[in-house]
């Protein structure tokens, strides 16, 4: 079976295309500055990367430029279009309504359209694409996968916040969480990796990147995790505050003058550790820096790390104990430094990692000793899989 996977953004779309029997991308890439000056259509195939300077005023012809290029004597791999069997597409918010990925139709569209007040900046984009995709490739069975579906399983009293229960019944003010996708396959990985059945298996997933989330996933359902309402919430991120004391935003506007949207840019844009550390949101730049030596840096990096330890410690309490621990995504693959921080004084809580085993930099590896209680893994997320895989499940029942 061969599965297109599309992430339709405001002004851009990925693309991957899978064959399931070997789980390979045949094909891949990203068209960016749509309805944009300077627009661009960046390809991959064979390991082999061209970039194609064009036109590309809407989604609509985005999504057939790529299609195009697919089945293309030169840069194709498809000998005609009708070779997909089905296309998943990635969508932020899926509210109460998706506690799993969907089968898409009339009316799944119109209740992701009715979800649009909860992800103004995702949502509207992703129906785009789909609806380009519906008109293109009519019959094709298309599935809408939701980063929020996975956190379905959250009991209520981790989800609902201290406000009037009215709140939540009128606007649906609830934490909903993000990165679910990402959460949901490094865990099934990670189950696989030890040999061991999900279901049997309590686990704490760090999504450690630009964008950041914890969850506890407490046989094969998430319990709760780091991200609520918004993405805003949880962790101090790149350029996100995550948990500050409410007050400080009633606080701010009265002393700053500031309104509603420059109270938005600030939390989301403006702090973070780039907030913290006045230099960059970028790790690496972080890292670097406080190697040279500059304190606040540093104290971003601490701030971080300090964070992701507290939220492990929580999670371990919700979930009555700890067989597993997984990093992933920029930074939990990528930064030895991060992970022995965040896990140094947690030898408590039967966490040990092995210092060696810990260079391990963007490749499947178990990091913990042989007598670490706890396993801890780090494991390349990989969103667009878990994708294919859901629509193949999903499609496989109509095809
Ligand atoms: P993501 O949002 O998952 O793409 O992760 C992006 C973040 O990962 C950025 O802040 C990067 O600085 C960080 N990152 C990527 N590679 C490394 C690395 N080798 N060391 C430290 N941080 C890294």
């Amino acid at each position: 079976m061969k599965i297109l996977v599309l992430n339709s953004g405001s002004s851009s779309v990925k693309y991957q295309l899978f064959d399931m029997q070997q789980e390979m991308v045949l094909a891949k890439g990203l068209v960016e500055r749509i309805g944009l000056e300077g627009a661009v259509l960046n390809h991959q195939k064979d390991g082999e990367k061209r970039s194609f300077q064009m036109d590309i005023p809407d989604h609509s012809t985005a999504i057939k430029m790529v299609l195009d290029f697919l089945v293309d004597n030169e840069h194709g791999v498809l000998g005609n279009i009708d070779e997909i069997n089905a296309v998943g597409h990635r969508l932020v918010h899926g509210g109460s309504e998706f506690a799993r990925s969907v089968l898409i139709d009339s009316k799944v569209l119109e209740t992701v359209k009715k979800l649009y007040e909860l992800a103004p900046l995702h949502n509207p984009p992703a129906v785009k694409g789909i609806e380009a995709c519906l008109a293109i490739l009519p019959g094709v069975p298309q599935v809408a996968v939701f980063d929020t579906a996975f956190h379905q399983t959250m009991p209520p009293y981790a989800y609902l916040y201290g406000l009037p229960y009215e709140l939540y019944e009128k606007y649906g003010i609830r934490r909903y969480g993000f990165h679910g996708t990402s959460h949901k396959y490094v865990a099934q990985r990670g189950a696989e990796l030890l040999g061991r059945s999900l279901k049997e298996l309590k686990i704490i997933t760090c999504h450690l990147g630009n964008g950041a989330s914890i969850a506890a996933v407490n046989g094969g359902r998430s319990v709760d995790t780091s991200m609520g309402f918004t993405p805003l919430e949880g962790l101090t991120m790149g350029t996100r505050c995550g948990i500050i004391d409410p007050a400080i935003v009633t606080f701010l506007m009265e002393k700053e003058g500031l309104d509603v949207d420059d109270l938005n840019e600030l939390m989301n844009k403006k702090s973070g550790v780039l907030g913290i550390s006045g230099v960059s949101s970028d790790f690496r730049d972080l890292e670097q820096k406080a190697r040279e030596g500059h304190q606040r840096s540093q104290l971003a990096l601490d701030v971080f790390a300090y964070d992701v330890k507290k939220y492990i410690g929580a999670y371990v309490a919700a979930l009555g104990g700890l067989d597993l621990l997984v990093f992933t995504a920029g930074l939990g693959e990528n930064s030895p430094e991060m992970r022995e921080a965040v896990c140094s004084g947690l030898e408590y809580l039967g966490i040990i990692i092995d210092r060696d085993k810990n260079q391990a930099r963007g490749k499947e590896t178990e990091i913990s000793t042989g007598n670490s209680k706890v396993k801890v893994f780090v494991i390349p997320t990989n969103e667009e899989l878990m994708i294919a895989k859901d629509t193949q499940e999903i499609a496989a029942d109509v095809i």
